[in-house]
């Protein structure tokens, strides 16, 4: 029975979800040549050679059927080891997950613990999923606008200022895509009394923790009183240049991890044995070769920084991941504006940050996962390109 209307078969819920504004420009630069992109949130690494290599050999040996839903037992020990290091202590029997990506272990999060009309605080601007995984899985996003002033950091009192009693849980992500921004323990620990006081859960996203570039990054769950409230959600895609790959993990209390199981069995069954075999090798001998990334990616921030300065586009500096988030608003462009133009006459494609919810509007992120030739060629185009603009504004 066909109506020629085939949308009417579509959840409303599907169907009222708009697309990523992220692969809208994507799309418009792909129909272009000579394109600089600082649009995309990944490594411009291959996987480290000896990860690709365990994985290879493991093919050779005939590794190639389901694992435990949870995970080859091995590699939970080697995460739980990882994670013990940074102070969150977890049973790798029963407080381990690992997924297809960090991607998946939001969805299961947020799927197993939202019923519907439950609200999920959501500091933005904040990673294109959140918002609509949340509204997904039946919760209502709370968006709470972090401040340039802030150095886009959540303060306890707009965390406060944002629950009502419907709060269930407040979704954390820093390092932070896309502001770059980080928070010191010292803010985390106001962030972590509010949470204890009203009874919240965190779905913490330290997806990034490894690209932290100003002091220590900071576990969420190994705060006092946080390991148990707080699902931690990580993975392999962004440290050590697996994208691709697939693979991620949580960490929590024995119930949630029971209750995300029984999701991903059904939905998954287990994350693909290739890669986790190849995260294995990466958390066991990829220590030296990530940190060699890491250092590319701080002396990257470093000169985008420095172009920043020197074509006075002003810009916060980001201790983390690996996005600049400099303010456009003094060029009288919307973030649109700025991305589309910047994108026809220089091509240099970068992200409106209105995209990433409230608070981006006169910002645009800029990935410096890029090479220097390719990162200083784009400071330059943008350098004459707001110079073009503020000429014209000044006749
Ligand atoms: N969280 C954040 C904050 C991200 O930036 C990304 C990827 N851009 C993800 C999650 C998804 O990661 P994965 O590849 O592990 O699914």
């Amino acid at each position: 029975m066909s109506t020629g209307k085939w949308t009417d078969y579509i959840n409303p819920a599907v169907q009222n979800m708009p697309p990523s504004g992220i692969r809208r420009f994507f799309d418009l630069a792909a129909e272009m040549e000579g394109v600089i992109s600082l649009g995309v949130g990944e490594p411009d690494f291959a996987t480290p050679w000896h990860i690709r290599e365990s994985c290879i050999y493991s093919l050779h040996r005939g590794r190639t059927s389901y694992t435990s839903n949870q995970g080859l037992p091995e590699l939970r020990e080697e995460i739980a080891r990882y994670l013990a290091g940074q102070g969150a202590v977890y049973d790798p029997r029963r407080e381990l997950l690992v997924t297809v990506g960090v991607s998946e272990a939001l969805d299961l999060a947020l799927r197993t613990v939202i019923q519907p009309g439950d609200e999920v605080i959501i500091p933005t601007p904040c990673y294109v999923s959140y918002i609509p995984c949340t509204t997904l899985a039946g919760g209502v996003p709370v968006t709470v606008a972090t401040r340039l002033e802030d150095n886009f950091r959540l303060t306890a009192d707009r965390l406060e200022a944002a629950i009502t009693p419907r709060t269930k849980a407040l979704l954390l992500c820093y390092p932070n895509n896309p502001t770059g921004a980080v928070m010191d323990r010292q803010s985390l620990l106001a962030i972590a009394e509010v949470v204890a006081k009203h009874d919240l859960l965190v779905i913490s996203d330290e997806i990034y923790d490894r690209l932290t570039y100003t002091g220590r990054h900071t576990c969420f769950a190994a705060l006092p009183g946080m390991r148990d409230r707080t699902i931690l959600l990580n993975g392999f895609s962004k440290a050590y240049a697996m994208t691709g790959w697939r693979l991620g993990y949580a960490a929590a209390h024995p119930d949630f991890i029971a209750a995300m199981t029984k999701i991903h069995q059904y939905t998954m069954l287990c994350a693909p044995i290739t890669a986790q075999v190849a995260a294995l090798e990466a958390l066991r001998h990829g220590q030296s070769a990530m940190e060699q990334m890491v250092a590319q990616y701080n002396r990257r921030r470093r000169l985008v920084l420095q172009g920043f300065k020197e074509i006075g586009l002003p810009c916060f500096e980001p201790g983390g991941a690996f996005y600049a988030f400099p303010y456009i608003g003094h060029t009288g462009l919307s973030a649109a504006e700025f991305a589309e133009n910047l994108l026809r006459e220089e091509k240099v494609a970068v992200i409106p940050g209105d995209v990433f919810g409230p608070g981006g509007e006169q910002c645009i992120r800029c990935s410096y996962a890029s090479s220097v030739d390719d990162l200083t060629e784009a400071v330059k185009r943008m350098g004459r390109f707001i110079k073009n603009r503020t000429a014209g504004r000044a006749r």
